[in-house]
């Protein structure tokens, strides 16, 4: 039984998740569109949370080390807040190519030529090729290094991290996935789809779920994948960028999937988790 749960936890939590969205988004009238993350996300995220109990990847991880209140907050409040405001303020930004791009190809640069299937494919694959590459050059560039490093202090990997972001690192990562949207003209509903299934496999990427997604690994960034980019050791961690996909790391060679062993530590090496709003939000600035 323990079994088929590992094994069928993953598919069907994915395509479960597809099935949903493309039969409910486009059927919601424009008005109640906003609900649609709430009513998607609470239940996973109950979930969730109740699957880390039962079937945990890591015991140890469930337990708190004074870090669960920061993270939730950080998960819940902050990271859908700098998200909202990054919704707001784009278009703003870049009304004048964005009303370029509209009188050139009215009704967006994909979804006038494809069905939405393939517009869901051909837009998140170039979401998360842009977020790849920002996620990417956040490990390389010094000064990007020490926002994101809050992510990555983390001592444990487990659902209330996924939004364990600096505030500035949130925006950053925000821009990177709507930038795409809106330049490609994507219509509000197949926007929500992207946003909400991006959102879910967030959370899906940091569970401490004893699942197996087998060959599903080569195509999105699960738990099994991401934890090495949550290990201690950066020869590890600079691996598996990806959001939702692991497709793009296939692509420039940063997959990494040593399937015979398990993560040990998760954190940065000779860095103590930063505890605390403030204490983080500091962090970046301090001192070496
Ligand atoms: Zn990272």
């Amino acid at each position: 039984m323990y079994k088929v749960f590992q094994y069928s936890f993953y598919p069907v939590a994915i395509f479960g998740l597809l099935g949903i969205l493309f039969t409910l988004v486009p059927r919601v009238p424009d008005v109640y569109l906003l609900w649609v993350p709430v009513v998607i996300l609470a239940p996973a995220i109950l979930m969730i949370a109740i699957l880390e109990r039962f079937v945990p990847y890591r015991k140890d991880w469930n337990e708190s080390r004074n870090d669960f209140g920061t993270d939730l907050i950080r998960t819940l409040v902050l990271l859908p807040f700098a998200n909202k405001l990054c919704e707001f303020l784009l278009p703003f930004a870049l009304y004048v190519p964005l009303s370029w791009i509209a009188q050139k190809m009215p009704g967006g640069l994909i979804e006038s030529h494809f069905n939405i299937y393939w517009s869901f494919l051909f837009t998140l694959l170039f979401c998360e090729f842009c977020f790849y590459w920002l996620h990417k050059i956040t490990h390389e560039w010094p000064s990007l290094w020490r926002l994101h490093e809050i992510h990555h202090a983390a001592e444990r990997v487990y659902w209330a991290n996924s939004g364990r972001f600096h505030f500035f690192d949130a925006v950053l990562g925000s821009i990177a996935y709507l930038l795409p949207l809106i330049v490609l003209g994507t219509s509000v509903k197949l926007a929500m789809i992207i946003l909400v299934f991006a959102g879910v496999t967030g959370f899906l990427e940091h569970v401490n779920i004893n699942f197996k997604a087998g060959y599903l690994n080569y195509i999105f960034n699960s738990a099994e994948l991401h934890r090495w980019h949550h290990s201690e050791k950066e020869k590890e961690s600079n691996n598996n960028f990806g959001r939702v996909l692991i497709i793009w790391d296939i692509a420039f060679g940063t997959f990494f999937w040593p399937n015979e062993r398990e993560v040990k530590i998760a954190g940065v090496e000779g860095t103590k988790d930063p505890k605390g709003f403030l204490t983080q939000f500091l962090f970046p600035f301090r001192k070496k």
